[in-house]
């Protein structure tokens, strides 16, 4: 099986090597698709992971022991974007760049071709206005 995850790393575990344990204890296959870790900060990692299901738990099972955070990728992202009060909440979370506040107009600009359906902004919008959908 493949599939795509968004790790969170909190800060105290930026300077750990994850990937190369989940390779080597766990026999994932592993593609960086996006990193944005900085030491002694939050940090975010995109993943795509080929393996068994049994190694595959076994891996987010290593990950929660270290606090580290993962979510399944969306394949897709809906965008209901009348409603939009342009608050920004949603940009704070959207480390692909699809979704960024225009300085001049203050609104909120929505790029899809940016987005990487990491299915983070559902949650960020107090409007609810994304909607994902995701793989089998
Ligand atoms: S799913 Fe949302 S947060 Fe993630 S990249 Fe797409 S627009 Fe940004
Ligand atoms: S969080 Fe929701 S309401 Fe706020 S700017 Fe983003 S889409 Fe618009």
């Amino acid at each position: 099986m493949k599939k795509k995850f968004v790790l969170t790393f909190p800060p105290e575990s930026t300077n750990e090597p994850v990937t190369c344990r989940l390779i080597r204890d766990f026999g994932l296959d592993i593609n960086i698709l996006r990193a944005e870790i900085n030491a002694g900060q939050e940090g975010k990692l995109l993943l795509e992971i080929s393996s068994t299901k049994e190694n595959l738990d076994k891996g987010l099972g290593y990950l929660e022991s270290r606090m580290i955070t993962w979510e399944p990728v969306a394949e897709k992202i809906h965008f209901h974007q009348d409603p939009c009060i342009h608050c920004g909440s949603c940009t704070a979370v959207c480390f692909s760049g699809a979704l960024e506040m225009d300085r001049l107009t203050r609104e909120l600009v929505f790029t899809p071709e940016k987005c990487i359906a990491c299915g983070l902004c559902p949650s960020a919008c107090p409007l609810r206005l994304f909607t994902l959908e995701f793989a089998v």
